[in-house]
This record gives C-alpha cells, sequence and structure tokens, in this order.
C-alpha cells in the first residue's frame, strides 16, 4: 500500500493530523508531495518574503521526514487548477492507494481540495482530509441557535467550555519507518517565485526552532504579556505567527504547551490572555467557513458597500513608505517594510490611519499587509483589517476612531520605538515626539521629517460623515 500525504500550509512532522494518519499503519510505504503554485501566490499576493520562509521551512521538513524514512517530493505548478491535475498524474505513478490531506479553508483552496477530491474518487484513490489547522472543526462551535458567533466574547468562552470538557489532542511525530532512513532525498528545486531575504535572528526557520521558542514563551514571557503586548519597543508577544501561518506550528501544540507550564490557565491568569489570542486567530478560521465571502474582498457588514472611499495616491504611497507624518504610523510601516512584521498594536493605529484618517479603502491595506507579511495569513489579516475599518463582525464602532498621537502617548511614552524606526526624531524630545512638527515650531527648529499629510481633527469629521452617509442609505 502507498499512502501520500499532500502537505500544504503544515509543514511540520510533529502534531499532524494528515501525517499521523498516514503513518499508522505500520507497512504502508508512506510518501510525501509538496506542489508550489507560483501563478498562484502571485494573485494571492504573497510576500516574498514568506515564499523565503517557506522554502526554508519545506527544505526542514524534507529532512525530519527523510530521517523517519519517508521522501518528500517536489511538483510545479502555476496555479490550484494544475496542481490538481499534477497531484492526480503523482498519485498514477506512484501507485498511491490512499492521500491524506489538512484542509484548508479559503475558497479558492477549497475549491481545489473538492476537485482534487473528485479526481482522485475517479482515479480510485481513497482521500482523507483532517481539521488539522485549529483547535476545533469549523463549524463545531455554536451559538444555541446552531449558528457561528458573530461575536468574539462568547465565541471564547464556548471554545474554553469544550477545553474544560475535552482537550484536542496533539499527536506524535511518526516513528521510523521499517524502510529505515532516506539517504538521498528527491530534489527540492528553488520556486519560481521573488524570494526576500529577512532577518534569520528573529525568524529562525524550523520546525525545532519554532517548539523552541514556543517552550521559551511559555516558559518565561507569557506572565509578563498583559503588561508588556501593547508596547512596541519591548520584545513582549511571542512572535510565533510566521510558525503558526504556515503551519510549522500548530495550536495545539501551543494549547499543550501553555498548560505544561500553567495547569490552570483555562481558569484565568496572564496565560490565558495569550491564549485568548490563539482563540483570535481560531474566531477568524471559523468565520472564513462561514462566511466565504470573506474571503472574496466583501465586508460583513453590508451597508459599508456604500462607503464613498477616496481615491488618492499620494496619500497611499506616503503611508506605504512611511511618511505621513505622524511619527507612530511612520515608525510602522517601516518596521513593516524593513521586517515584514509589524507589531499588534501597530497593525490596529496604522490600518486605523489608512482608513480613518485617510479614507482609503481598507483593501488597499489588506493587501499591502499581505504582499509584505512574513506571516500573512488571510482569516487574520482580513479580520484585523475589517475590524479597524468597522466593516467586519464584532469590529470597532464606526464612530470610535483611534487618534494616532494619544496612542503613540499612551504605548510609546518616551517614543522608543518611534527612535529607532525614525533616525530623523532622534533628537526631538520624549514628550515631543508624538507631534514634533508642533514643537519644531514653537522652538524654530527644522525637521528632516514630514509635515502630517492630514490633519487628525478634520480627518476624522470626514470620515464620521462618510460612514453616516452610507448607513443612512441602506
Ligand atoms: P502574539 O501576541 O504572541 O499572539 C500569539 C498568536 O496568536 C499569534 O502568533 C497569532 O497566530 C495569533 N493572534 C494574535 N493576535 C491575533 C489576532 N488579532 N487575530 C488573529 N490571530 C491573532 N496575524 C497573522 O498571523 N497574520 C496576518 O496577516 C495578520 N494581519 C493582521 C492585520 C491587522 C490589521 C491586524 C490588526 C492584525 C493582524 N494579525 C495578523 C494579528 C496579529 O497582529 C498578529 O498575529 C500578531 O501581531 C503576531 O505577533 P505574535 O506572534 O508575537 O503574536
Amino acid at each position: 500500500n502507498t499512502h501520500l500525504v499532500w502537505l500544504r500550509n503544515d509543514l511540520r512532522t510533529h502534531d499532524n493530523y494528515a501525517l499521523h494518519a498516514a503513518c499508522r499503519d505500520s507497512q504502508a510505504n508512506v510518501i510525501a508531495l509538496f506542489i508550489d503554485t507560483p501563478g498562484q501566490w502571485k494573485k494571492h499576493g504573497m510576500a516574498p518574503r514568506q515564499a523565503l520562509f517557506l522554502w526554508h521551512s519545506l527544505q526542514d521538513v524534507q529532512d525530519s521526514l527523510a530521517q523517519k524514512g519517508i521522501a518528500l517530493y517536489q511538483e510545479s505548478a502555476d496555479d490550484f487548477h494544475a496542481a490538481v491535475k499534477k497531484l492526480v498524474a503523482f498519485c498514477k505513478k506512484h501507485n498511491v492507494d490512499r492521500l491524506f490531506y489538512n484542509y484548508q479553508y479559503e475558497v479558492n483552496e477549497r475549491d481545489r481540495d473538492a476537485q482534487a477530491e473528485c479526481e482522485l474518487g475517479d482515479a480510485d484513490v481513497e482521500v482523507q482530509g483532517f481539521d488539522d489547522s485549529v483547535l476545533f472543526a469549523p463549524g463545531s462551535i455554536q451559538t444555541g441557535g446552531q449558528a457561528m458567533y458573530k461575536v468574539f466574547t462568547p465565541f471564547s468562552q464556548a471554545i474554553i467550555k469544550r477545553l474544560h470538557q475535552e482537550l484536542p489532542t496533539c499527536v506524535n511525530a511518526p516513528t521510523v519507518r521499517e524502510s529505515a532512513p532516506i539517504t538521498r532525498k528527491p530534489l527540492l528545486k528553488k520556486f519560481d517565485y521573488p524570494c526576500e531575504e529577512y532577518d534569520e535572528t528573529v525568524f529562525p526557520s524550523g520546525e525545532q526552532a519554532a517548539m523552541e521558542r514556543l517552550r521559551q514563551f511559555c516558559r518565561t514571557s507569557v506572565t509578563d504579556y498583559p503588561k508588556q503586548r501593547d508596547i512596541p519597543a519591548q520584545d513582549g508577544t511571542s512572535r510565533l505567527s510566521v510558525y503558526l501561518a504556515l503551519g510549522v506550528l500548530s495550536p495545539r501544540q501551543c494549547l499543550h504547551r501553555v498548560l505544561a507550564e500553567h495547569p490552570r490557565v483555562l481558569d484565568g491568569g496572564a496565560a490565558l490572555v495569550w491564549l485568548t489570542e490563539i482563540i483570535w486567530r481560531e474566531f477568524y478560521r471559523h468565520l472564513l467557513v462561514a462566511w466565504p465571502d470573506l474571503c472574496k474582498h466583501r465586508p460583513f457588514v453590508n451597508w459599508t458597500r456604500n462607503i464613498r472611499w477616496q481615491k488618492n495616491e499620494h496619500h497611499l504611497q506616503a503611508w506605504r513608505e512611511g511618511k505621513t507624518g505622524y511619527p507612530i504610523v511612520d515608525a510602522a510601516m517601516r518596521q513593516l517594510k524593513t521586517l515584514g512584521w509589524m507589531h499588534n498594536r501597530l497593525r490596529m493605529i496604522s490600518a486605523s490611519f489608512l482608513v480613518k484618517d485617510l479614507m482609503l479603502d481598507w483593501r488597499t491595506g489588506e493587501r499591502h499587509f499581505i504582499e509584505h507579511l512574513i506571516d500573512g495569513d488571510l482569516a487574520a489579516n482580513n479580520g484585523g483589517w475589517q475590524w479597524a475599518a468597522s466593516t467586519g463582525t464584532d469590529a470597532a464602532p464606526y464612530f470610535r476612531i483611534f487618534n494616532p498621537t494619544t496612542q503613540s502617548e499612551r504605548f510609546d511614552a518616551s517614543g522608543d520605538f518611534i527612535r529607532r524606526w525614525v533616525p530623523e526624531l532622534k533628537d526631538v524630545p520624549d514628550k515631543n515626539i508624538h507631534a514634533p512638527h508642533e514643537w519644531a515650531k514653537k522652538n524654530r527648529q527644522k525637521l528632516a521629517y514630514p509635515a502630517p499629510i492630514v490633519e487628525h481633527k478634520a480627518a476624522r469629521k470626514q470620515t464620521l460623515d462618510a460612514f453616516e452617509a452610507a448607513k443612512n442609505q441602506q
């Protein structure tokens, strides 16, 4: 019997449901396949840094699988449609009897998988899929009325209640197959897709590095998380997002690790604050399945389709480049450009600025983030953008508009983060760094830093008017 594991966004050997199931029969010949799809990635806007991280993760998982006696092959196809053809041909060539794979929840991915199941069924290959990138299967956490939750807090409470009843199990990495480790691994060839270097000291690739970071974070930092997580100058969050986005790590591993260090985490306390972020991730994944429209650039709240967004290439460019004249926004956008990662508080501030101060369509920002984030993930990114734009489920109410200057004073009080990314402001005193031009004017200083491209108060009024007009149109 030949069992094939079709790897996609699950590049790990530990706690991988499809891999584990494929290996259950000790007599089976187990092989694995990854199909790169550069044309599809281009359409989805995958960041070149994420592509390189994916490439490194693929090499890492091939090494780990080889040690277990499992050969990982690679095929290339332009898009998902072509990938299915390659998969079917591969199954034929290798006499595959059974295919194992972990579900993805975005619409193009689901269409691809439905097509694959259909064509493989015709070819007499038995196919089995798994809900692996989540704690619980989407659709299995429901309100009393058997519907998906639209609000996060009751969803989160329902998850915690379920976790008290049953913990999703973490499955082991496969043991070495009887066929013994593989000495000659199949050739992996570089993706025909732009790849960009990233800082490997910040994001070391590989499953071991991911598990080590998780262990370290749960042991030493998770208790400070509630105090530190909103301060971008501090390294107070886990920085596990890239591993979770590409499936180098699973949310169940996060759950069990935090439970091992903090056995009472489900009852509350600092570690639960962190676990709640993993539940936010879960919430957005479940939402994609309940409302596939979210994958199609559509807002959750219908009337927000009526909003008349502005078109201003100059403003958009200033935002992208970190030259808006609002230091906290600019520092954030420069962090994104340089690192391919941005702190969560800053994602909220810079997204809010694009939508509520510049009145530019949130989808432009969503796309820019995906094109630059090493941890880009449709569900979380769309969820974050629709939250900031007040177009999503359980989003920030449209009339509550972040003031970028007060956000800056609150979360980067002494300007440490701003100075790191906006060196033009290094000599501005702490308390003035959030609105440096006011200080420069008073003190007759010249700043080599752009003046604010909009005035917050006026922009706020304009946004409120535009949202109200759209709401009144429904
Ligand atoms: P931690 O604070 O340590 O959190 C642990 C894990 O929980 C994260 O790694 C992530 O997997 C998950 N998580 C945390 N916050 C959220 C959240 N608000 N929504 C969903 N999952 C969350 N996250 C992505 O993984 N990919 C994205 O493309 C993405 N885009 C975003 C866009 C906007 C506008 C906003 C506001 C948020 C976005 N987030 C995204 C969520 C969040 O900002 C990042 O997950 C977080 O900053 C990653 O850093 P960390 O790993 O140190 O997080």
